[in-house]
């Protein structure tokens, strides 16, 4: 990296604050994804929203790549730092800045757990929805990025539905705020455009979020069935009987195989599927709803229902499904965490197909996802070792999302794109649409330097005729659009 850059940074940051020894830059190498790994040329760990702006204008200035980091949690490589840019990683901007209880709000910085967010509004009767599995660790700025969604999205919505405002860092290092606060600020929606944006179209600085009040019950169900299909009718009879459950959790046989080897959770004995079922609302609700819950699910074949009886049981079932995806470590040396959406009606015949497709490569596939939502989250499994394996297992994995998207699904449901789906990205846009998106990211974006090469398939900066048009975009030559 060039030592005037990296001088300067240090002016900004602190010396303290900027990482440039070899062996120390391999720490942010990689995120969750470690398929994909790269040491960044430099990083910074600045403290006020002010540094970060003040970074971003040096790497403006001297045109060179940057990438925003929170906790490193993301599963789809969208962190990857570049070898020639700088990595700016927001882990020390962790404040609770404000906690208005009365109009429902907070305020934090982007670094601040997810979790943290939630311990620090409970003594007012309040907490944020949004939870990821990864929430003790993942940053409430990295979850901006990805709309990370969480297993009680069903009744709760994902981050975008819980986003205000955002105070952000554009791309040439402009602080600047999107959204009043309030949710209902006139004009056009530039905070849900930003929510989920991966990175992409500048650096979030504070976050404006709602709080939602702690609901007066909860109540946790585990139902057992033989198969996963019986689990899969459970679940659409659920819904379809008007009941809004704050979250539909399943796992198959081999999940559980691995959430028992790692956690013990103590799942009923040969099960092939398990339900969660968590209630939650006023406590008479609560009551009746678990007593339809109860029925419909015996009436689907459940041969077990447990019910939590205290916080304790209730963390006990959840450990089981929490620890799934690093569970799947103790039955298979390597694996792949994938990440596709159908409609739930579609659930029964793509989880059939997914069987069949494990069973002609020979890939054994653990399932575990949030039913409610048809968020599925296939854990593709393979010996690395063996030549061939992980070739085989990708092939599967790629096959899933290409059946995600026969059923009017979606290659990604709350992991995003990153560095690792952008190949897939056109299997679901056409050449016209990935154009229009590359419109949008150019106008933040123009100089192509925020998180370059992640989300779309092949870099390019904004100047040049993207994809395989050589005309100009429909948009720019009716005139209602620039091309930067
Ligand atoms: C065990 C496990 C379970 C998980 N469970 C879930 C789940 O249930 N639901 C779910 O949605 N995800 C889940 N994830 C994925 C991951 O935790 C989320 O995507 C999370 O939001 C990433 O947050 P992070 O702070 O780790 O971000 P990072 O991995 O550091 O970054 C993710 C993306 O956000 C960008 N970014 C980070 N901070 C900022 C910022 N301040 N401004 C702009 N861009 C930024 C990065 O450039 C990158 O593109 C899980 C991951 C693991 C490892």
């Amino acid at each position: 990296m060039d030592s005037a850059l990296t001088a300067r940074l240090a002016q900004i940051c602190g010396a303290a604050s900027v990482i440039s020894d070899p062996q120390e830059l391999r720490t942010y190498e990689c995120d969750g994804l470690t398929a994909h790994r790269c040491s960044p040329g430099l990083a910074v760990l600045p403290q006020s929203a002010e540094e970060v702006a003040a970074v971003v204008r040096e790497c403006a200035a001297s045109r060179t790549p940057f990438v925003a980091r929170g906790s490193g949690t993301g599963l789809s490589g969208g962190a990857l730092p570049r070898s020639d840019g700088v990595l700016i990683v927001l882990s020390k901007m962790r404040a609770i800045l404000e906690i208005d209880p009365v109009s429902r709000r907070a305020i934090v910085e982007p670094g601040v757990t997810n979790l943290a967010v939630s311990k620090a509004a409970e003594r007012y009767g309040l907490f944020y929805a949004p939870d990821p599995s990864s929430q003790l660790v993942c940053s409430v700025g990295g979850n901006v990025a990805e709309n990370s969604g969480g297993a009680h999205c069903l009744k709760y919505g994902f981050t975008v539905h819980h986003v205000t405002g955002l105070e952000i860092v554009t791309p040439e290092g402009e602080l600047t705020w999107l959204g009043d606060g309030t949710g209902a600020a006139p004009g056009y929606d530039l905070v849900g455009m930003f929510t989920g944006s991966e990175g992409t179209l500048g650096i979030v600085t504070k976050i404006a979020v709602k709080l939602t009040v702690i609901p007066e019950a909860v109540t946790t169900l585990l139902a057992a069935f033989t198969t996963m299909g019986a689990g899969g009718a459970a679940v659409s009879a659920i819904i379809s009987a008007g009941i809004l459950p704050g979250a539909i959790e399943m796992m198959d046989a081999l999940a559980i195989e691995a959430a028992e080897a790692a956690v013990h959770c103590e799942y009923p004995e040969g099960a092939g599927a398990v339900l969660i079922v968590e209630l939650d609302g006023p406590r008479g609700d609560v009551t009746r709803e678990e007593a339809a819950v109860r029925e419909i699910c015996t009436k689907a074949g459940a041969y077990e229902i447990r019910a939590a009886r205290d916080a304790a049981e209730r963390a006990a079932i959840w450990r089981g499904r929490k620890s799934a995806f690093a569970a799947v470590g103790r039955i298979s040396p390597a694996y792949i965490v994938q990440d596709g959406v159908v409609p739930r009606t579609a659930l029964p015949a793509v989880l059939d197909r997914i069987s069949e497709l494990s069973a002609a490569a020979g890939i054994r596939v653990a399932n575990v996802f949030h039913a409610g939502d048809g968020n599925l989250h296939p854990l593709v499994l393979f010996d690395d070792a063996v030549p061939g394996e992980q070739e085989a297992a990708e092939k599967v994995s790629g096959a899933i999302l290409d059946l995600c998207i026969e059923h009017g699904g979606s290659i990604t449901g709350e992991h995003g794109v990153g560095v690792d789906k952008s190949r897939y990205l056109p299997r679901m846009f056409g050449a016209d649409d990935l154009a229009t998106m590359q419109l949008l990211r150019c106008a933040f974006d123009p100089a192509g330097l925020c998180n370059p090469g992640k989300i779309f398939p092949t870099p390019r900066l904004c100047g040049e005729v993207p994809g395989i048009r050589r005309d100009p975009h429909p948009l720019v030559a009716s005139g209602q659009l620039d091309q930067f």
